[in-house]
Protein backbone atom coordinates (compact mmCIF):
# COMPACT_ATOMS: atom_id res chain seq x y z
CA UNK A 1 0.00 0.00 0.00
CA UNK A 2 1.32 3.62 -0.85
CA UNK A 3 0.54 5.87 2.16
CA UNK A 4 1.38 9.44 1.72
CA UNK A 5 4.36 10.69 3.69
CA UNK A 6 3.23 14.01 4.11
CA UNK A 7 0.65 12.90 6.45
CA UNK A 8 1.21 11.82 10.05
CA UNK A 9 -0.25 7.52 9.99
CA UNK A 10 -0.88 8.24 13.90
CA UNK A 11 -4.26 9.69 15.61
CA UNK A 12 -3.18 12.33 17.57
CA UNK A 13 -2.05 10.64 21.00
CA UNK A 14 -1.93 6.86 20.01
CA UNK A 15 -0.53 4.28 18.01
CA UNK A 16 -0.81 0.85 17.53
CA UNK A 17 1.26 -0.88 14.36
CA UNK A 18 -0.49 -4.18 14.38
CA UNK A 19 -4.30 -2.28 13.97
CA UNK A 20 -6.34 -2.33 10.97
CA UNK A 21 -5.73 0.66 8.13
CA UNK A 22 -8.70 1.96 6.24
CA UNK A 23 -6.58 3.07 2.80
CA UNK A 24 -8.43 6.72 1.36
CA UNK A 25 -8.25 7.12 -2.14
CA UNK A 26 -8.25 10.37 -4.03
CA UNK A 27 -11.48 10.20 -5.98
CA UNK A 28 -10.62 11.96 -8.96
CA UNK A 29 -7.92 9.48 -10.31
CA UNK A 30 -8.58 6.28 -7.86
CA UNK A 31 -4.56 6.72 -5.83
CA UNK A 32 -4.24 5.91 -2.30
CA UNK A 33 -3.43 9.11 -0.55
CA UNK A 34 -3.12 7.85 3.11
CA UNK A 35 -4.44 5.38 5.48
CA UNK A 36 -5.77 5.71 9.08
CA UNK A 37 -6.45 3.00 11.56
CA UNK A 38 -9.72 1.54 11.91
CA UNK A 39 -10.10 2.05 15.59
CA UNK A 40 -12.25 -0.93 18.14
CA UNK A 41 -14.50 0.27 20.62
CA UNK A 42 -11.51 -0.69 23.41
CA UNK A 43 -9.23 2.29 21.79
CA UNK A 44 -12.33 4.16 21.27
CA UNK A 45 -13.56 4.30 25.26
CA UNK A 46 -9.75 4.96 25.91
CA UNK A 47 -10.09 7.73 24.28
CA UNK A 48 -13.02 9.17 25.44
CA UNK A 49 -11.88 8.38 29.03
CA UNK A 50 -8.55 10.44 28.38
CA UNK A 51 -10.76 13.43 27.23
CA UNK A 52 -12.53 13.26 30.27
CA UNK A 53 -9.76 13.40 32.45
CA UNK A 54 -8.49 16.53 30.76
CA UNK A 55 -12.60 18.33 30.06
CA UNK A 56 -12.70 19.59 33.77
CA UNK A 57 -9.83 21.99 33.57
CA UNK A 58 -10.67 23.08 30.11
CA UNK A 59 -14.14 24.23 31.86
CA UNK A 60 -12.30 26.12 34.37
CA UNK A 61 -10.23 28.14 32.03
CA UNK A 62 -13.57 30.24 30.95
CA UNK A 63 -14.93 31.22 27.74
CA UNK A 64 -11.75 33.88 27.18
CA UNK A 65 -9.33 31.36 28.17
CA UNK A 66 -10.90 28.87 25.37
CA UNK A 67 -11.41 31.49 22.99
CA UNK A 68 -7.95 32.03 23.19
CA UNK A 69 -7.14 28.41 21.89
CA UNK A 70 -9.37 28.57 18.82
CA UNK A 71 -7.65 31.75 18.02
CA UNK A 72 -4.42 30.13 17.64
CA UNK A 73 -6.09 27.26 15.83
CA UNK A 74 -7.33 29.98 13.09
CA UNK A 75 -3.58 31.40 12.86
CA UNK A 76 -2.45 27.52 12.34
CA UNK A 77 -5.11 26.94 10.10
CA UNK A 78 -4.57 29.91 8.08
CA UNK A 79 -0.59 29.46 8.07
CA UNK A 80 -1.31 25.45 6.79
CA UNK A 81 -3.81 26.37 4.33
CA UNK A 82 -2.01 25.67 1.01
CA UNK A 83 -1.26 22.14 2.48
CA UNK A 84 -4.59 20.96 4.16
CA UNK A 85 -6.49 21.92 1.12
CA UNK A 86 -4.32 20.04 -0.82
CA UNK A 87 -5.32 17.22 1.62
CA UNK A 88 -9.04 17.90 1.44
CA UNK A 89 -8.60 17.27 -2.89
CA UNK A 90 -6.38 14.82 -2.40
CA UNK A 91 -9.09 12.99 -0.35
CA UNK A 92 -12.41 14.29 -1.61
CA UNK A 93 -11.20 15.47 -5.47
CA UNK A 94 -12.99 18.37 -5.34
CA UNK A 95 -12.14 21.53 -7.39
CA UNK A 96 -9.84 23.95 -5.67
CA UNK A 97 -12.68 26.35 -5.80
CA UNK A 98 -14.76 23.64 -3.48
CA UNK A 99 -11.61 22.88 -1.47
CA UNK A 100 -11.11 26.63 -0.52
CA UNK A 101 -14.89 26.92 0.42
CA UNK A 102 -14.22 25.09 3.52
CA UNK A 103 -11.52 26.97 4.68
CA UNK A 104 -13.90 29.74 4.57
CA UNK A 105 -16.47 28.27 6.43
CA UNK A 106 -13.78 27.09 9.28
CA UNK A 107 -12.69 31.22 9.21
CA UNK A 108 -16.35 32.56 9.68
CA UNK A 109 -17.00 30.27 12.19
CA UNK A 110 -14.12 30.18 14.90
CA UNK A 111 -14.62 34.13 14.16
CA UNK A 112 -18.04 34.00 15.15
CA UNK A 113 -17.79 32.15 18.15
CA UNK A 114 -14.94 34.13 19.17
CA UNK A 115 -16.74 37.09 18.96
CA UNK A 116 -19.49 36.03 20.85
CA UNK A 117 -19.36 33.07 23.28
CA UNK A 118 -18.78 35.06 26.24
CA UNK A 119 -21.96 36.62 25.51
CA UNK A 120 -23.65 33.31 24.79
CA UNK A 121 -22.42 31.71 28.02
CA UNK A 122 -22.17 34.63 30.42
CA UNK A 123 -25.23 33.90 33.40
CA UNK A 124 -28.60 35.11 32.92
CA UNK A 125 -30.41 36.77 35.56
CA UNK A 126 -34.34 36.16 35.34
CA UNK A 127 -36.74 38.18 37.29
CA UNK A 128 -39.04 35.73 39.78
CA UNK A 129 -42.58 35.23 39.08
CA UNK A 130 -45.47 35.73 41.54
CA UNK A 131 -45.04 37.85 44.44
CA UNK A 132 -44.54 34.80 46.68
CA UNK A 133 -41.17 34.69 44.89
CA UNK A 134 -40.33 37.94 45.12
CA UNK A 135 -37.88 37.40 47.64
CA UNK A 136 -35.60 35.26 45.36
CA UNK A 137 -32.76 35.82 43.11
CA UNK A 138 -33.39 33.76 40.05
CA UNK A 139 -30.02 32.92 37.60
CA UNK A 140 -29.71 30.64 35.10
CA UNK A 141 -25.83 28.98 34.32
CA UNK A 142 -25.15 27.15 31.97
CA UNK A 143 -22.39 23.95 32.20
CA UNK A 144 -21.35 21.38 28.55
CA UNK A 145 -21.67 18.23 28.46
CA UNK A 146 -18.58 17.03 29.78
CA UNK A 147 -17.72 15.45 26.31
CA UNK A 148 -19.21 15.38 22.99
CA UNK A 149 -19.42 12.96 19.91
CA UNK A 150 -18.74 14.57 16.71
CA UNK A 151 -19.34 12.60 13.72
CA UNK A 152 -19.43 13.91 10.39
CA UNK A 153 -19.79 12.56 6.44
CA UNK A 154 -17.21 13.02 3.54
CA UNK A 155 -18.85 16.12 1.81
CA UNK A 156 -16.74 18.76 3.74
CA UNK A 157 -13.71 17.22 5.66
CA UNK A 158 -12.85 20.07 6.75
CA UNK A 159 -15.71 22.23 6.76
CA UNK A 160 -17.85 19.24 7.91
CA UNK A 161 -16.63 18.97 11.43
CA UNK A 162 -15.63 22.81 12.05
CA UNK A 163 -19.10 23.59 11.49
CA UNK A 164 -19.85 21.65 14.81
CA UNK A 165 -16.20 21.52 16.75
CA UNK A 166 -16.30 25.05 17.63
CA UNK A 167 -19.21 25.60 19.54
CA UNK A 168 -18.55 22.47 21.38
CA UNK A 169 -14.87 23.84 22.28
CA UNK A 170 -16.17 26.90 23.37
CA UNK A 171 -18.75 25.60 25.45
CA UNK A 172 -16.31 23.78 27.42
CA UNK A 173 -16.95 20.78 26.64
CA UNK A 174 -14.12 18.07 25.50
CA UNK A 175 -14.56 16.40 22.01
CA UNK A 176 -14.34 12.93 20.34
CA UNK A 177 -14.45 13.54 16.54
CA UNK A 178 -15.01 10.78 14.30
CA UNK A 179 -14.68 11.96 10.73
CA UNK A 180 -16.08 9.63 8.30
CA UNK A 181 -13.47 6.68 7.42
CA UNK A 182 -13.84 7.67 3.54
CA UNK A 183 -12.56 11.37 4.35
CA UNK A 184 -10.35 11.52 7.75
CA UNK A 185 -7.24 12.63 6.69
CA UNK A 186 -7.91 16.47 6.95
CA UNK A 187 -9.69 16.29 10.04
CA UNK A 188 -6.86 14.41 11.79
CA UNK A 189 -4.54 16.65 10.28
CA UNK A 190 -6.15 19.46 11.73
CA UNK A 191 -6.42 18.02 15.41
CA UNK A 192 -2.79 16.79 15.12
CA UNK A 193 -2.12 20.78 14.58
CA UNK A 194 -4.14 21.74 17.70
CA UNK A 195 -2.88 19.30 20.13
CA UNK A 196 1.15 19.06 18.73
CA UNK A 197 1.68 22.36 16.89
CA UNK A 198 -0.89 24.58 19.11
CA UNK A 199 0.15 22.93 21.82
CA UNK A 200 -3.88 22.66 23.08
CA UNK A 201 -5.09 21.37 25.94
CA UNK A 202 -5.84 17.29 24.91
CA UNK A 203 -9.99 18.40 25.03
CA UNK A 204 -10.05 17.29 21.13
CA UNK A 205 -9.17 14.22 19.40
CA UNK A 206 -10.03 12.14 16.24
CA UNK A 207 -11.58 9.06 16.48
CA UNK A 208 -10.48 7.21 12.71
CA UNK A 209 -12.80 4.38 11.75
CA UNK A 210 -15.63 3.45 10.15
CA UNK A 211 -19.58 2.89 11.62
CA UNK A 212 -18.35 0.47 14.47
CA UNK A 213 -15.66 3.27 15.44
CA UNK A 214 -18.63 5.66 15.07
CA UNK A 215 -21.18 3.45 17.57
CA UNK A 216 -18.52 3.04 19.72
CA UNK A 217 -18.48 7.18 20.06
CA UNK A 218 -22.18 7.30 20.62
CA UNK A 219 -21.92 4.53 23.33
CA UNK A 220 -19.22 6.85 25.51
CA UNK A 221 -19.87 10.33 25.02
CA UNK A 222 -22.89 12.48 27.02
CA UNK A 223 -24.41 14.20 24.02
CA UNK A 224 -23.70 13.18 19.96
CA UNK A 225 -23.76 15.80 16.92
CA UNK A 226 -24.03 13.76 14.13
CA UNK A 227 -24.32 14.49 10.36
CA UNK A 228 -25.05 12.38 7.70
CA UNK A 229 -27.47 10.16 6.39
CA UNK A 230 -31.43 9.49 7.87
CA UNK A 231 -30.48 5.95 8.08
CA UNK A 232 -27.38 6.22 10.47
CA UNK A 233 -29.39 9.16 11.96
CA UNK A 234 -31.75 7.22 13.03
CA UNK A 235 -29.76 4.35 14.29
CA UNK A 236 -27.84 6.79 16.52
CA UNK A 237 -31.32 8.80 17.94
CA UNK A 238 -32.55 5.22 18.95
CA UNK A 239 -29.25 4.41 20.66
CA UNK A 240 -29.23 7.96 22.40
CA UNK A 241 -32.54 7.56 23.43
CA UNK A 242 -31.88 3.86 24.93
CA UNK A 243 -28.46 5.76 26.83
CA UNK A 244 -30.57 9.07 27.98
CA UNK A 245 -28.43 11.12 26.20
CA UNK A 246 -29.14 14.24 23.85
CA UNK A 247 -28.31 14.15 19.92
CA UNK A 248 -28.67 16.60 17.19
CA UNK A 249 -28.91 15.81 13.89
CA UNK A 250 -28.20 17.12 10.19
CA UNK A 251 -29.51 14.55 7.54
CA UNK A 252 -30.27 14.34 4.30
CA UNK A 253 -32.24 17.31 2.00
CA UNK A 254 -33.84 17.26 -1.33
CA UNK A 255 -33.96 20.84 -1.13
CA UNK A 256 -37.04 22.47 -3.61
CA UNK A 257 -36.07 26.04 -5.36
CA UNK A 258 -39.38 27.83 -6.65
CA UNK A 259 -38.90 30.38 -9.40
CA UNK A 260 -41.98 32.57 -9.69
CA UNK A 261 -42.86 34.36 -12.53
CA UNK A 262 -41.58 37.69 -11.19
CA UNK A 263 -38.13 36.59 -10.34
CA UNK A 264 -35.17 37.99 -11.99
CA UNK A 265 -34.92 34.76 -14.20
CA UNK A 266 -30.82 35.94 -15.22
CA UNK A 267 -29.89 35.67 -11.51
CA UNK A 268 -31.69 33.09 -10.70
CA UNK A 269 -30.51 30.64 -13.19
CA UNK A 270 -27.12 31.80 -12.17
CA UNK A 271 -27.90 30.95 -8.58
CA UNK A 272 -29.67 27.56 -9.36
CA UNK A 273 -26.62 26.23 -11.30
CA UNK A 274 -24.37 27.27 -8.07
CA UNK A 275 -26.68 25.93 -5.85
CA UNK A 276 -27.17 22.29 -7.79
CA UNK A 277 -23.55 22.06 -8.87
CA UNK A 278 -21.99 23.42 -5.81
CA UNK A 279 -19.32 20.85 -4.48
CA UNK A 280 -20.50 18.16 -7.33
CA UNK A 281 -23.67 18.41 -5.82
CA UNK A 282 -22.69 16.89 -2.39
CA UNK A 283 -24.24 19.57 -0.33
CA UNK A 284 -27.22 18.62 2.10
CA UNK A 285 -28.43 22.24 1.48
CA UNK A 286 -28.01 21.46 -2.53
CA UNK A 287 -30.62 22.49 -5.05
CA UNK A 288 -32.64 19.22 -6.01
CA UNK A 289 -35.85 20.29 -7.41
CA UNK A 290 -36.58 22.81 -9.52
CA UNK A 291 -40.75 23.92 -9.57
CA UNK A 292 -40.80 26.89 -12.33
CA UNK A 293 -43.82 29.15 -13.13
CA UNK A 294 -45.30 28.62 -16.68
CA UNK A 295 -44.75 32.25 -17.75
CA UNK A 296 -40.60 32.25 -17.35
CA UNK A 297 -40.07 28.30 -17.46
CA UNK A 298 -38.71 27.72 -21.09
CA UNK A 299 -36.61 30.98 -20.50
CA UNK A 300 -35.41 29.66 -17.16
CA UNK A 301 -34.68 26.23 -18.83
CA UNK A 302 -32.84 27.02 -21.58
CA UNK A 303 -30.44 29.46 -19.43
CA UNK A 304 -29.93 26.96 -16.83
CA UNK A 305 -29.30 24.39 -19.46
CA UNK A 306 -26.49 26.63 -21.07
CA UNK A 307 -25.07 27.58 -17.85
CA UNK A 308 -24.43 24.12 -16.84
CA UNK A 309 -23.32 22.94 -20.34
CA UNK A 310 -20.50 25.50 -19.77
CA UNK A 311 -19.59 24.32 -16.72
CA UNK A 312 -16.01 23.15 -16.45
CA UNK A 313 -15.78 19.49 -14.88
CA UNK A 314 -12.18 17.96 -13.10
CA UNK A 315 -9.47 18.28 -9.91
CA UNK A 316 -7.48 21.56 -10.93
CA UNK A 317 -4.48 22.07 -9.81
CA UNK A 318 -3.74 23.56 -6.30
CA UNK A 319 -4.37 27.18 -6.40
CA UNK A 320 -4.98 27.56 -10.05
CA UNK A 321 -9.22 27.51 -9.59
CA UNK A 322 -9.63 26.45 -13.31
CA UNK A 323 -12.28 23.97 -12.93
CA UNK A 324 -15.87 24.95 -11.37
CA UNK A 325 -16.82 21.12 -10.04
CA UNK A 326 -14.54 18.45 -9.23
CA UNK A 327 -15.60 14.76 -8.52
CA UNK A 328 -17.79 13.02 -6.61
CA UNK A 329 -16.43 11.46 -3.19
CA UNK A 330 -17.45 7.90 -3.75
CA UNK A 331 -18.35 5.79 -7.00
CA UNK A 332 -21.55 4.73 -4.92
CA UNK A 333 -22.77 8.21 -4.86
CA UNK A 334 -22.08 8.11 -8.69
CA UNK A 335 -24.31 4.83 -8.64
CA UNK A 336 -26.81 6.74 -6.97
CA UNK A 337 -26.66 9.44 -9.57
CA UNK A 338 -26.57 7.21 -12.75
CA UNK A 339 -29.69 5.36 -11.05
CA UNK A 340 -31.74 8.41 -10.51
CA UNK A 341 -31.08 9.91 -14.03
CA UNK A 342 -32.03 6.55 -15.88
CA UNK A 343 -35.22 5.86 -13.69
CA UNK A 344 -36.04 9.54 -14.90
CA UNK A 345 -35.50 8.73 -18.07
CA UNK A 346 -37.07 5.30 -17.88
CA UNK A 347 -40.40 7.09 -16.73
CA UNK A 348 -40.43 9.77 -19.67
CA UNK A 349 -37.74 12.46 -18.62
CA UNK A 350 -35.34 14.41 -21.25
CA UNK A 351 -31.82 15.07 -20.47
CA UNK A 352 -31.09 18.79 -21.56
CA UNK A 353 -27.32 18.66 -20.92
CA UNK A 354 -24.90 15.95 -19.19
CA UNK A 355 -26.42 12.84 -17.90
CA UNK A 356 -23.69 10.53 -18.23
CA UNK A 357 -20.67 9.01 -15.75
CA UNK A 358 -17.34 9.40 -16.96
CA UNK A 359 -14.93 6.58 -16.43
CA UNK A 360 -11.77 8.49 -15.88
CA UNK A 361 -12.38 9.18 -12.13
CA UNK A 362 -15.74 9.22 -9.47
CA UNK A 363 -17.10 11.57 -12.11
CA UNK A 364 -20.65 12.37 -13.07
CA UNK A 365 -21.47 14.90 -16.11
CA UNK A 366 -23.31 17.85 -14.56
CA UNK A 367 -26.46 17.21 -15.65
CA UNK A 368 -30.28 19.12 -16.27
CA UNK A 369 -33.63 16.83 -16.05
CA UNK A 370 -36.19 18.31 -17.87
CA UNK A 371 -40.25 16.58 -17.91
CA UNK A 372 -39.81 15.44 -14.60
CA UNK A 373 -42.79 14.47 -11.96
CA UNK A 374 -42.83 13.07 -8.90
CA UNK A 375 -42.98 9.30 -9.40
CA UNK A 376 -38.97 10.12 -10.21
CA UNK A 377 -36.24 8.69 -7.68
CA UNK A 378 -34.79 12.34 -8.60
CA UNK A 379 -37.79 14.03 -7.01
CA UNK A 380 -38.20 11.73 -4.00
CA UNK A 381 -35.24 10.85 -3.43
CA UNK A 382 -31.49 12.61 -2.14
CA UNK A 383 -29.75 12.34 -4.88
CA UNK A 384 -26.45 13.72 -4.15
CA UNK A 385 -25.06 14.67 -7.31
CA UNK A 386 -24.34 17.52 -9.92
CA UNK A 387 -28.18 17.12 -11.34
CA UNK A 388 -30.70 19.52 -11.43
CA UNK A 389 -34.54 17.97 -12.36
CA UNK A 390 -36.74 20.79 -13.25
CA UNK A 391 -40.62 20.83 -12.99
CA UNK A 392 -42.79 23.38 -14.54
CA UNK A 393 -46.01 24.30 -12.43
CA UNK A 394 -49.03 26.74 -13.02
CA UNK A 395 -48.58 28.54 -9.76
CA UNK A 396 -47.43 29.32 -6.85
CA UNK A 397 -49.84 27.30 -4.87
CA UNK A 398 -49.23 24.03 -7.22
CA UNK A 399 -45.31 25.51 -6.25
CA UNK A 400 -45.85 24.87 -2.62
CA UNK A 401 -47.86 21.70 -3.05
CA UNK A 402 -45.07 19.98 -4.97
CA UNK A 403 -42.20 21.58 -2.30
CA UNK A 404 -43.59 20.18 0.47
CA UNK A 405 -44.53 16.94 -1.20
CA UNK A 406 -41.20 15.41 0.31
CA UNK A 407 -40.12 13.42 3.28
CA UNK A 408 -37.33 16.05 3.64
CA UNK A 409 -37.15 19.46 4.63
CA UNK A 410 -33.75 21.00 5.07
CA UNK A 411 -33.87 24.52 3.24
CA UNK A 412 -35.08 25.93 0.13
CA UNK A 413 -35.32 28.39 -1.99
CA UNK A 414 -37.92 31.17 -3.22
CA UNK A 415 -37.85 33.36 -6.16
CA UNK A 416 -39.97 36.63 -6.50
CA UNK A 417 -39.47 40.50 -6.91
CA UNK A 418 -42.33 41.09 -4.21
CA UNK A 419 -41.17 40.82 -0.64
CA UNK A 420 -45.07 40.28 0.82
CA UNK A 421 -45.16 37.54 -1.54
CA UNK A 422 -42.30 36.21 -0.31
CA UNK A 423 -42.94 36.76 3.34
CA UNK A 424 -46.44 35.32 3.12
CA UNK A 425 -45.25 31.96 0.89
CA UNK A 426 -41.91 31.45 3.14
CA UNK A 427 -44.89 30.16 5.98
CA UNK A 428 -46.23 28.02 3.89
CA UNK A 429 -42.61 26.41 3.11
CA UNK A 430 -42.12 23.05 5.02
CA UNK A 431 -38.05 23.30 5.66
CA UNK A 432 -36.08 24.53 8.17
CA UNK A 433 -34.78 27.62 5.98
CA UNK A 434 -36.22 29.55 3.42
CA UNK A 435 -33.36 31.49 0.97
CA UNK A 436 -35.43 34.46 -1.19
CA UNK A 437 -34.06 35.60 -3.66
CA UNK A 438 -30.47 33.36 -3.05
CA UNK A 439 -29.71 29.99 -3.03
CA UNK A 440 -27.72 28.51 -0.17
CA UNK A 441 -27.21 31.11 2.09
CA UNK A 442 -29.52 31.11 5.13
CA UNK A 443 -27.57 27.79 5.72
CA UNK A 444 -24.27 30.18 6.52
CA UNK A 445 -25.94 32.67 8.25
CA UNK A 446 -24.57 31.58 12.03
CA UNK A 447 -26.88 33.87 13.92
CA UNK A 448 -30.13 31.92 12.57
CA UNK A 449 -30.63 28.40 13.69
CA UNK A 450 -29.77 25.51 10.56
CA UNK A 451 -31.97 22.76 10.88
CA UNK A 452 -33.89 20.32 9.44
CA UNK A 453 -37.22 19.82 9.36
CA UNK A 454 -39.06 16.20 8.99
CA UNK A 455 -36.68 13.46 8.06
CA UNK A 456 -34.01 16.00 7.72
CA UNK A 457 -32.65 16.26 11.17
CA UNK A 458 -33.54 16.95 14.65
CA UNK A 459 -32.29 20.09 16.34
CA UNK A 460 -30.23 22.58 15.12
CA UNK A 461 -27.09 23.38 14.54
CA UNK A 462 -25.86 27.58 14.89
CA UNK A 463 -28.45 29.91 15.78
CA UNK A 464 -26.15 32.37 17.76
CA UNK A 465 -26.39 31.24 21.01
CA UNK A 466 -28.38 28.49 20.68
CA UNK A 467 -25.21 27.10 18.76
CA UNK A 468 -23.41 26.96 21.54
CA UNK A 469 -25.91 26.40 24.34
CA UNK A 470 -27.07 22.93 22.81
CA UNK A 471 -23.38 21.98 24.10
CA UNK A 472 -24.46 23.04 27.15
CA UNK A 473 -26.72 21.88 30.61
CA UNK A 474 -28.94 24.81 31.79
CA UNK A 475 -28.45 25.03 35.53
CA UNK A 476 -30.96 26.88 37.60
CA UNK A 477 -29.50 28.68 41.01
CA UNK A 478 -32.11 30.32 43.25
CA UNK A 479 -30.71 32.51 46.11
CA UNK A 480 -33.24 34.23 48.87
CA UNK A 481 -32.76 37.20 49.53
CA UNK A 482 -33.78 36.97 53.17
CA UNK A 483 -33.28 34.21 55.05
CA UNK A 484 -36.66 33.81 57.25
CA UNK A 485 -36.76 31.28 60.13
CA UNK A 486 -39.45 28.96 58.25
CA UNK A 487 -41.93 29.64 55.46
CA UNK A 488 -45.26 28.72 55.16
CA UNK A 489 -45.55 25.48 53.60
CA UNK A 490 -42.67 23.95 55.69
CA UNK A 491 -43.98 21.47 58.81
CA UNK A 492 -45.82 21.63 60.78
CA UNK A 493 -48.89 21.44 58.59
CA UNK A 494 -51.11 23.89 61.35
CA UNK A 495 -54.48 23.88 60.05
CA UNK A 496 -54.62 27.96 60.43
CA UNK A 497 -51.94 28.45 58.83
CA UNK A 498 -52.22 26.36 55.83
CA UNK A 499 -55.53 27.67 55.23
CA UNK A 500 -54.20 31.26 55.13
CA UNK A 501 -51.56 30.13 52.50
CA UNK A 502 -54.53 28.27 50.19
CA UNK A 503 -56.50 31.74 50.88
CA UNK A 504 -53.66 33.99 50.01
CA UNK A 505 -53.23 31.82 46.67
CA UNK A 506 -56.40 31.66 45.52
CA UNK A 507 -56.58 35.82 46.47
CA UNK A 508 -53.13 36.66 44.37
CA UNK A 509 -54.66 33.81 41.58
CA UNK A 510 -57.94 34.67 40.89
CA UNK A 511 -58.72 37.07 38.23
CA UNK A 512 -61.89 38.11 39.83
CA UNK A 513 -63.12 39.32 42.61
CA UNK A 514 -65.92 36.18 43.32
CA UNK A 515 -63.26 33.45 43.09
CA UNK A 516 -60.64 35.83 44.77
CA UNK A 517 -62.80 35.98 47.87
CA UNK A 518 -63.65 32.26 47.59
CA UNK A 519 -67.18 33.43 46.98
CA UNK A 520 -69.71 30.01 45.17
CA UNK A 521 -70.97 31.09 42.24
CA UNK A 522 -73.37 29.63 38.86
CA UNK A 523 -69.88 27.86 38.09
CA UNK A 524 -69.67 29.71 34.84
CA UNK A 525 -66.94 31.51 33.74
CA UNK A 526 -67.62 35.41 35.36
CA UNK A 527 -63.46 36.56 34.43
CA UNK A 528 -63.60 40.37 33.82
P1 LIG B 1 -23.40 8.20 6.67
O1 LIG B 1 -24.61 8.36 7.51
O2 LIG B 1 -23.21 6.92 5.95
O3 LIG B 1 -22.07 8.38 7.56
C1 LIG B 1 -21.88 9.54 8.34
C2 LIG B 1 -20.92 9.20 9.47
O4 LIG B 1 -21.55 8.29 10.37
C3 LIG B 1 -19.62 8.54 9.04
O5 LIG B 1 -18.57 9.08 9.80
C4 LIG B 1 -19.85 7.07 9.38
O6 LIG B 1 -18.68 6.35 9.64
C5 LIG B 1 -20.68 7.20 10.65
N1 LIG B 1 -21.50 6.03 10.99
C6 LIG B 1 -21.98 5.07 10.17
N2 LIG B 1 -22.73 4.19 10.87
C7 LIG B 1 -22.72 4.63 12.16
C8 LIG B 1 -23.33 4.16 13.37
N3 LIG B 1 -24.11 3.09 13.41
N4 LIG B 1 -23.13 4.87 14.50
C9 LIG B 1 -22.37 5.97 14.50
N5 LIG B 1 -21.76 6.46 13.39
C10 LIG B 1 -21.94 5.80 12.24
O7 LIG B 1 -23.40 9.44 5.68
P2 LIG B 1 -22.40 9.72 4.48
O8 LIG B 1 -22.73 8.78 3.37
O9 LIG B 1 -21.01 9.77 5.00
O10 LIG B 1 -22.80 11.23 4.07
C11 LIG B 1 -23.81 11.57 3.17
C12 LIG B 1 -25.06 12.01 3.89
O11 LIG B 1 -24.77 13.08 4.77
C13 LIG B 1 -26.11 12.54 2.97
O12 LIG B 1 -27.36 11.99 3.29
C14 LIG B 1 -26.13 14.03 3.23
O13 LIG B 1 -27.34 14.66 2.95
C15 LIG B 1 -25.78 14.07 4.66
N6 LIG B 1 -25.28 15.40 5.03
C16 LIG B 1 -26.07 16.21 5.78
C17 LIG B 1 -25.64 17.48 6.10
C18 LIG B 1 -26.50 18.41 6.94
O14 LIG B 1 -25.96 19.36 7.48
N7 LIG B 1 -27.79 18.21 7.05
C19 LIG B 1 -24.40 17.92 5.67
C20 LIG B 1 -23.63 17.06 4.90
C21 LIG B 1 -24.08 15.79 4.58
Amino acid sequence: MTIDRTVSDAAPGHRDDDRPQIAVRCPADGRIVGAVDDLDAAEVARICEELRTAQPEWEALGPRGRIGYLLRWLDWLLDNEERLLRLVQAEAGKSWADASMEMAVAIDVINYFANNAESFLADRAVRPAGLANAIRRLRVQVRPHQLVGLITPWNGPLAGPMMDVVGALVAGAAVASKPSEVTPLTWREVVRGWREDIGAPPVLDVVTGGGAAGAAVVDRVDMVMFTGSVRTGRNIAVRCAERLIPCSLELGGKDAFIVLADADVERAATAAVWGAMTNSGQACIGVERVYVEAPVYDEFVAKVTEKVAALRQGMDAPGSFTTDIGAMVTAEQVDIVADHVQDALDKGARVLTGGQRRTDGNFFEPTVLVDVDHSMRCMREETFGPTMAIMEVGDENEAIALANDSDYGLSSSLWTRDPRRADRLSRRIEAGSVSVNNALVATFQLPVPMGGWKNSGLGTRFGGAQGVLKYCRQQSVVQDRVSLKTEPLWYPIIPAKSRVVARVSRLLGAHDWRRRLGRRGDGGSSRR
